[in-house]
């Protein structure tokens, strides 16, 4: 048995720790330090700078959550960008849906797809080769900026934190150029943090998109890997408010996309549930 761990200093007190079984490989990029390795308990595990991105294991929380909430409630989503997300499992999800016709994925990282292909193939599945797909090696901010006007019907945001590469991608001109880019039912969601460690990555998040989008939200999953509680995901909407949803609305286009029954997390239920948020985490969001 390997006595190697890996230890993922979360917050300047607070961490966790994965034993190692088989490293897989490890790249100095252009941007960051990647490392993938096999864990007995959570499957492969995707790591940049130390930080713990993706497990195997457990994936499937938060690609369910960050791709089928905002798609199903759009509701007629045809063409779909997504930001960062290297490993594909956000990609495969937006393909799962077949009233998507084109599926943008922007990554700053080639390194990061490129590993992910060769390491996490399940992740991405059969994603990578659908037609539907164009995966672009680049900046977020720089794709959103040239952009045209109302060119998206839902952005999702898979980015690392908001410190080095993906700072740009939580600051006003990212989030300005997202609603410019959106039509006018769309939607855009993103990672906002575990609230009970990091409550002003949504606090600050939330106030800044309610600058340029007329409905400002949040929901939660329960992602193991991500510890300290429940994550959010935000959501901003330039329609209706993605927070009062009919579950029997949600349920019906699920069964049209042929997703019901084929999920390890999302249901109708939590897609419409997940919005309901204990006070110490609503704390956080505008009244609205
Ligand atoms: N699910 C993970 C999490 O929440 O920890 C994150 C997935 S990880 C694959 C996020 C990706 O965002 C990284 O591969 C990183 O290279 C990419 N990224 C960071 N900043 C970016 C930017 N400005 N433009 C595009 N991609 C970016």
């Amino acid at each position: 048995m390997s006595t190697e761990w890996l230890n993922e200093e979360l917050y300047s007190a607070w961490g966790q720790r994965f034993r190692v079984d088989r490293e897989l490989v490890r790249k100095k990029s252009d941007f960051q330090d990647i490392v993938i390795f096999e864990s007995e308990s959570h499957g492969r595990v995707l790591v940049l700078d130390g930080a713990i991105q993706i497990t195997e294991r457990d994936e499937f929380v938060y690609q369910e959550m960050l791709t089928h909430v905002p798609l199903l409630t759009h509701g007629a989503a045809k063409r779909v960008l997504i930001i960062g997300a290297g490993d594909g499992g956000v990609l495969r999800r937006v393909l799962e849906h077949p009233g998507v016709e084109k599926a943008v994925m922007v990554e700053i990282d080639g390194d990061v797809i490129e590993l992910s292909k060769t390491y996490l193939p399940k992740i991405a599945g059969a994603a990578w080769n659908d037609p539907r797909a164009d995966v672009i090696v680049g900046d977020g901010i720089e794709y959103v900026a040239k952009a045209a006007d109302e060119s998206f019907d839902v952005i999702i945001v898979d980015s690392t934190d908001p410190i080095g590469v993906g700072e740009v991608l939580f600051t006003d001109a990212f989030y300005q150029h997202c609603a410019r880019i959106l039509g006018p039912q769309g939607l855009i969601v993103n990672q906002c943090g575990v609230p009970f460690m990091q409550a002003d990555e949504l606090r600050e998040t939330s106030l800044r998109r309610a600058r340029f989008f007329s409905t400002v939200s949040a929901y939660v999953a329960a992602v193991p890997t991500y510890v300290g509680g429940f994550m959010t995901l935000g959501v901003a909407s330039k329609g209706g408010n993605p927070a009062r949803q009919d579950v029997g609305v949600v349920r019906e286009r699920a069964r049209e996309a042929g997703l019901l029954g084929k999920t390890q997390y999302w249901t109708p239920e939590i897609h419409v549930g997940s919005f309901n948020l204990p006070p110490y985490i609503a704390a956080n969001l505008p009244a609205s």
